[in-house]
């Protein structure tokens, strides 16, 4: 084995650490997004008013329902998220929710 071999070798390993680094960096970053359905993160309150945030809170709206039988998606206050967004809306307050979410609020889906 030469310096050159040796060389390149090690170019070749960094370069796959590199690839390695940046398709872990995207995964994180896709997990933060508000995206991924029933593991959607729907509490960003940026740019709503102190009234839809103080709704939310009093209601206590979380993105994973501490009850599988008891999320938004089978709450008859959801709105479906549309054009393909992973997140939807509540009929009780302004922002968005998680197919996955609750509150106080929970009125089980009629039909
Ligand atoms: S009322 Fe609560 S549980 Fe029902 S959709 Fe709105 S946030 Fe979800």
């Amino acid at each position: 084995m030469n310096a050159e071999n040796t060389s390149r070798r090690a170019f070749m390993s960094r370069l796959g650490l590199g690839a390695l680094s940046i398709g872990a960096i995207a995964a994180v970053q896709a997990c933060g997004k508000s995206g991924g359905g029933e593991g959607a993160k729907c509490d960003d309150t940026t740019g709503l008013d102190d009234a839809a945030k103080a709704t939310r809170t009093s209601l206590k709206y979380t993105d994973k329902s501490p009850d599988p039988a008891k999320t938004c998606s089978k709450c008859q206050q959801f709105n479906a998220p549309e054009g393909g967004a992973a997140c939807g809306g509540c009929k009780l307050f302004k922002g968005t929710v998680s197919p996955a979410g609750n509150c106080a609020g929970f009125v089980v889906k009629a039909g």
